[in-house]
């Protein structure tokens, strides 16, 4: 079994997926040119954004935001410390601090009160200006925006939505990429929609910022590509990747978006009352990029992970270290309950195969090994 299978992806999808990416070996215009516009256009249609500008990767999407902003030393930007290393990491390439936030323990996402709390300690403070909060769609689901935006406007922060999980989800009828002043996202193949390589892309309705991120992303571009009037970095979306993701968007929309829905929904059929399974709020919806179950301990988190495995069922431990104690940050030298709902996390969480193709079959035999292990 597939832990998420692309492969099926991939034959389901073969016909257009091919003649779209020989179109372009055989176009030439392999770096820019129509194909990336063409995806651009589509991907901001969907989403609902003015301006969509593709780039290398979610990491780089998440940069490019930074630089429009002009964040710099003496900068704080709020994260959440349950989330993968590159929301944060941006924020120390940038030579800002990081302040990292607690999370809900049921939305996995910014606890609110958490981040008034980590602000007020960091006006406190009084070495650093606190400039924007980066908040996660982790694993699918939108961050709580209508209350993460009330502490931004109080404290005059920017918002920056990583979206780089949350491709496809929805708070009402507003999609995941268009809640922050900036939001991004992730097309690394295992995100909601994936190419065949690294992608990412920014979203925004705010035309100067969008100047600047497609300036800043190709060499710090002015009027041609030869007069660079900032410095920038190299961070384009191949033009074969691009073809791609309009294949797979198409598919996205037209079905695989509401197939993973179906089979989120038939877990937590089948192991509610059994074990913790992943809250939605009423009002959201997720694209689930994971389907992350949370145990009593490390120890039960273990055996479960065995059962699973000694049947090929593989999981995932998203995330085993929260960032306030990667040795990556360790310079900030951070207290050691600052995040204590990620601690746990850390230590209990565990997230199941999950994806458009996932069979009723395999669903069963998963939530059969589940029950069956946790009744013991
Ligand atoms: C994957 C991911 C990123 C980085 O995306 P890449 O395309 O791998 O650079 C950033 N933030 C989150 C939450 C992610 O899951």
């Amino acid at each position: 079994m597939q832990f998420r299978d692309l492969k099926t992806q991939y034959n389901v999808l073969k016909d257009e997926m091919d003649k779209a990416i020989l179109d372009v070996v055989a176009s030439s215009a392999y770096v820019m040119g129509p194909k990336i516009k063409e995806m651009e256009m589509a991907f901001a249609d969907y989403v609902g954004t003015k301006h969509c500008i593709a780039c290398n990767s979610g990491t780089d999407a998440l940069l490019l935001a930074l630089k429009a902003w002009d964040v710099k030393p003496g900068d704080a930007v709020f994260v959440p410390s349950f989330t993968f290393f590159a929301s944060a990491e941006v924020i120390a390439m940038q030579g800002a601090t990081p302040v990292f936030v607690d999370v809900d323990k049921d939305t996995f996402n910014i606890d609110v009160a958490d981040l008034e709390r980590k602000i007020e300690q960091t006006l406190k403070g009084g070495k650093l200006t606190p400039r924007v909060v980066i908040a996660v769609d982790l694993f699918g689901l939108p961050a709580d925006f209508k209350a993460v935006r009330k502490v931004a406007d109080k404290y005059h922060l920017y918002v920056l939505e990583d979206g780089a999980q949350g491709f496809g989800g929805r708070i009402g009828d507003k999609k995941a990429c268009t809640f922050g002043d900036i939001s991004t996202t992730s097309f690394f193949p295992a995100k909601p929609v994936g190419c065949y390589g690294d992608g990412g892309a920014v979203f925004t309705d705010n035309d100067e910022w969008a100047a600047l991120m497609e300036s800043y992303h190709i060499h710090g571009k002015g009027s041609d590509r030869y007069d660079n009037v900032r410095i920038g970095m190299n961070s384009r979306l191949d033009s074969i990747q691009a073809a791609i993701l309009i294949v797979k968007l198409k598919a996205f929309k037209d079905y695989e978006l509401v197939d993973v829905n179906k089979v989120a929904a038939r877990y937590t059929e089948k192991l509610k009352g059994v074990v913790k399974t992943p809250v939605v709020p009423e009002g959201f919806y997720s694209s689930w990029a994971q389907y992350t179950l949370q145990l009593k301990d490390k120890e039960q988190r273990a055996g479960l992970q065995a059962a699973l495995k000694a049947l090929d069922i593989p999981t995932a431990i998203y995330y085993p270290i929260p960032m306030h104690r990667q040795t990556a940050f360790s310079y900030l030298n951070l207290d050691d309950n600052r995040c204590p709902v990620s601690d746990q996390l850390a230590d209990t969480v565990i997230s199941l195969p999950i994806h458009p193709y996932l069979n009723e079959k395999d669903q069963d035999l998963i939530c059969q090994v589940v029950c069956d292990f946790l009744k013991k």
